[in-house]
């Protein structure tokens, strides 16, 4: 079954065509049809488009919204029947703890959820409902969402220590995000270690411009570093992740600021960028720092690092010790020295980094620590799109999800 994987975003739609089916997903033989991303849609908008084996073409077309975005790829790849659509989906609230067939009541679902993810979940609605006006109800679409794999969290790791009642009446708790990438990196962990689900203990770090952590216990998630909403957790690149929740008010006043634009001021100019005032960009922060001394940019890598172990060794108490940690995300699978700087000073938990196997992944899969390190580091690049295919095509085939 030929899946188109939609990612809906507010000005941009990224997308992959994957070829899948049930008994192809045991032997890893799902095929990638096509992958791209169509940016700045509402206007001249920039298609990236990469088929199989192919040259990544880059052009611009008028595309006034994600419907228009949708038709011409479709158009573009007239050749690849499109059988199902699978979507990302930001925030499921307590309601979806796993992936569904999207109905009109799934469809309200997402909708009540909006409170939860008011920048995100209409946008993905948006893509729902332009998929359902190009390809008609007859092209069945599934919902898989970012919470869910974190909707195995205890109350004891859900809950704020804030009144109840503010749970009950507001849905205020953690929910967590980047679920597909962590349960993505923990199945691929354990199919690596030929491990049973119930046997997977591990620390997945997805690192990328968002930034996250999860304790997953007997493969389940038991906590994870984002919140009620993505800015909790790590640093990111430009997201604060933890603080003193009375700066908002702080700044606010001191700044003549409203609690919007403080919010905004934590979401989208802080974190790397803040710290640095330079860059959201690991990448180009590494440069700069090799380049010459900056104490700002340096200071934005050492509060990175810092956190992500400060998380690591929270995590190894709250699970009673881990098998391993995976790093996954932009950052996390191509930059060694970054993790060669969180992992500084984790031998106590018996993670002894290899420095050249370090120093050789990046963007592949693979070890990272010393054989005999009873706390192992992995590297395992992550595939949310892949899953979003394979979790569409178990659902349509009425084929359960494997425990
Ligand atoms: P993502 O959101 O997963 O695409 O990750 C984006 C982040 O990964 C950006 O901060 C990039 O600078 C960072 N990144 C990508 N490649 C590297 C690299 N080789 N070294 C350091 N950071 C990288």
């Amino acid at each position: 079954m030929n899946v188109l994987v939609l990612n809906a975003g507010s000005s941009s739609l990224k997308f992959q065509v994957i070829s899948t089916e049930p008994d192809r997903i045991a032997k890893d033989s799902d095929e990638r049809l096509i992958r791209g991303e169509v940016e700045r849609i509402g206007g001249e908008a920039i298609v990236t488009m990469q088929s199989h084996g192919g040259e990544r073409q880059k052009t611009t077309a008028q595309l006034r919204d994600i419907t228009a975005a949708i038709r011409h790829l479709v158009a573009a790849n007239g050749q690849e029947d499109i059988e199902a659509v699978g979507h990302r989906i930001v925030h499921g609230g307590e309601r979806f703890t796993e992936s569904v067939l999207i109905t009109p009541e799934a469809v309200k679902g997402i909708e009540d959820c909006i409170d939860l993810a008011p920048l995100h979940n209409p946008t993905n609605l948006r893509g729902i409902a332009a998929a359902t006006e190009v390809f008609g109800r007859k092209i069945p679409q599934v919902a898989v969402f970012d919470t869910a794999f974190h909707s195995t969290l205890p109350e004891h790791a859900y809950l704020y220590a804030i009144p109840y009642h503010l749970y009950r009446r507001h849905g205020i708790r953690r929910y967590g995000f980047h679920g597909t990438s962590h349960r993505y990196v923990a199945h691929r962990y354990r199919q690596l270690r030929a491990l049973a689900r119930e046997q997977t203990n591990v620390i997945t770090l997805h690192l990328g411009n968002g930034c996250s952590a999860a304790a997953i216990r007997g493969g389940r998630s038991v906590d994870t570093s984002m919140g009620m909403t993505p800015l909790e957790g790590l640093v990111m690149g430009s997201r604060s992740g933890d603080l003193d929740p009375t700066i908002v008010n702080v700044i606010a006043t001191k700044e003549g600021l409203s609690i919007e634009q403080v919010e905004t001021l934590l979401n989208t100019h802080s974190g790397l960028l803040g710290i640095s005032g330079l860059t959201n960009d690991k990448r180009v922060l590494l440069e700069e720092s090799a380049m010459h001394e900056d104490h700002r940019v340096r200071a934005a890598i050492d509060v990175f690092c810092y956190r992500v172990r400060k998380y690591i060794g929270a995590y190894l108490a709250a699970m009673g010790g881990a098998d391993a940690v995976v790093f996954t995300g932009g950052i996390g699978e191509n930059s060694p020295a970054i993790r060669q700087q969180i992992c500084e000073g984790l031998e106590w938990a018996g993670l002894r980094l290899d420095r050249e196997r370090n120093q050789a992944l990046a963007g592949s899969e693979g070890a990272i620590t010393a054989d005999g390190s009873t706390l192992m580091g992995y590297v395992i690049p992550t595939d949310e799109e892949l899953l979003i295919a394979r979790d569409t095509v178990r659902i349509i085939r009425g084929v359960p999800h494997p425990s």
